[in-house]
């Protein structure tokens, strides 16, 4: 048996770093603390005057890169990606960044989110000759810029983007330039930092931390960085667009100690707690955290109500993303392998669970039936976000719809199913005002069911390339 998380999934994770003599080293790091965003493959490829070195693989970032793989990334700039798949299967030749060759020479781009008419260009640039080497989305802006006549990367990348739709937050490098571009709606997060007289990129701030670097600001929606021999230029060349900045980096991809999207995450989740505890009160004794990324929002929670906080569940940080039973005959593990009730604490009490989501609903039950096994008088389950309804498009793996609990069941279904004597969810208002929304600048497109950018299919999750839109 393979157990998997019940949880979105993030895509990738982008890192970039111009004019540093450790650049491929500190790229390494920075993806180490992005690893959370996407742990299927890593690679990194480095600039050493004209040419470019290439280093991907499957896996985690620490043995994708033992120390030889680093030592022939040479050169004092990078760019560097983990990734989770979203469109384009898991294999190697998916891995980025992606590098291409072109008549104006080498460039490689990686990219955080997913294009939403990826199969229609690509089935266009097919049709006029292109062979892609993956099945991977990002691909197809490397092939509509090397079949740009524009004169300079910059323009060519422009044309590219201007054919795209959806979400992207990436990085572009050749030989004399490093661009970075967030989409018109800034779904993905994507920062500037300085380390010395570096310019870094990364997907979150927790990255320039880990590396000693300063966080300066945002790439802003629609924003393209520029950084080459002439400095650090900003453009706006990308058609505006409402922001709807992905509401659920908040909620549960991003790292508690980034800040993103103009606030650090640990203080929204905590918020979303403090909200939620005002909107679905319940008598208990004692407030428990899902761990890991429920702790932010439990905190919140009992701070508002006055209810004890307790780490009742602990989480085993040392399984991997899938665990392969030794023998199926013993017996049925589940969520045992990644969580244990503490006996002591939970023993007797009321407990309000709290967790940054149910999706499915089949981890919530297990969670739930082993905190009532270890003794608790009552479990009353509190979601930090309003019922997950929808799939996402931009750039998170999510289940079907059909699969989505939410998307056919009421809340007291649902509080049936995972057997809570309550459950409690923040509305989309307390959300709202708990992410501090005044510009309407968020997408909450899995909890309305109103995307942003129209999606071609109904009944699908992220867009795989080779399936033709309905
Ligand atoms: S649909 Fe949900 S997960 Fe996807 S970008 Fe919008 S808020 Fe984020």
């Amino acid at each position: 048996m393979i157990t998997h998380d019940d949880h979105f999934r993030d895509a990738c994770g982008v890192f970039g770093i111009w004019n540093h003599p450790e650049a491929a080293n500190l790229a390494y790091l920075g993806l180490y603390a992005l690893q959370h965003r996407g742990q299927e493959s890593a690679g990194i490829v480095s600039v050493n005057g004209s040419q470019m070195c290439v280093e991907r693989g499957m896996g985690m970032v620490a043995d994708v890169f033992p120390k030889r793989a680093l030592r022939r990334l040479k050169g004092n700039r990078a760019i560097g990606h983990v990734r989770y798949s979203t469109a384009g299967d898991s294999r190697l030749v998916n891995a980025q960044p992606l590098k291409l060759d072109s008549y104006r020479g080498e460039m490689a781009i990686c990219h955080n989110g997913n294009l939403v008419n990826a199969y229609l260009i690509r089935s266009e640039l097919e049709r006029r000759g292109s062979i892609f080497t993956s099945t991977s989305d990002t691909e197809i802006i490397l092939h509509l810029m090397a079949r740009s006549g524009a004169q300079t990367w910059e323009d060519s990348l422009v044309e590219a983007l201007r054919q795209v739709d959806g979400a992207y937050s990436l990085l572009f490098q050749s030989s004399d330039c490093l661009i970075a571009v967030r989409d018109p709606r800034g779904f993905r997060p994507l920062s500037i930092g300085k380390l010395d007289g570096a310019m870094i990129l990364a997907s979150e701030t927790c990255a320039f931390d880990l590396i000693g670097a300063r966080f300066v600001r945002d790439v802003e929606p629609g924003e393209m960085v520029v950084i080459s021999e002439r400095g650090v230029e900003s453009h706006r060349p990308l058609e505006q667009h409402p922001p709807a900045q992905c509401v659920f980096e908040y909620v549960y991809f991003s790292r508690p100690d980034s800040h993103i999207f103009g606030r650090g995450v640990h203080e929204v989740r905590k918020s979303l707690g403090i909200q939620l505890a005002s909107e679905a009160p319940v008598k208990a004794d004692l407030v428990v955290p899902v761990p890991d990324s429920g702790v932010a929002a439990a905190l919140g929670y009992a701070q508002a109500s006055g209810i004890p906080f307790e780490m009742g569940l602990v989480r085993n940080h040392y399984v991997g993303r899938t665990f392969i039973e030794p023998r199926q005959s013993i017996r049925d593990f589940g969520v045992k392998i990644k969580l244990n009730a503490v006996r002591t604490l939970i023993e007797g009490k009321r407990i309000v669970l709290v967790d940054d989501s149910i999706v499915r609903g089949t981890t919530s039950r297990k969670i739930v039936s082993m905190v009532r096994a270890a003794g608790a008088r009552e479990v009353h389950m509190r979601i930090s976000c309003p019922p997950t309804i929808g799939p996402c498009y931009y750039g998170i793996d999510t289940p079907l719809r059909s699969e989505l609990i939410a998307a056919t069941h009421s809340v007291d279904e649902i509080r049936k199913r995972v057997r809570a004597d309550s459950l409690g969810y923040l509305s989309l208002q307390g959300l709202q005002r708990a992410v501090g929304e005044t510009h309407k600048s968020f997408c909450y497109a899995c909890y309305t069911d109103k995307y942003p950018v129209p999606f071609p299919r109904e009944d699908t999750s992220q867009l795989k390339l080779f399936q033709k839109p309905r």
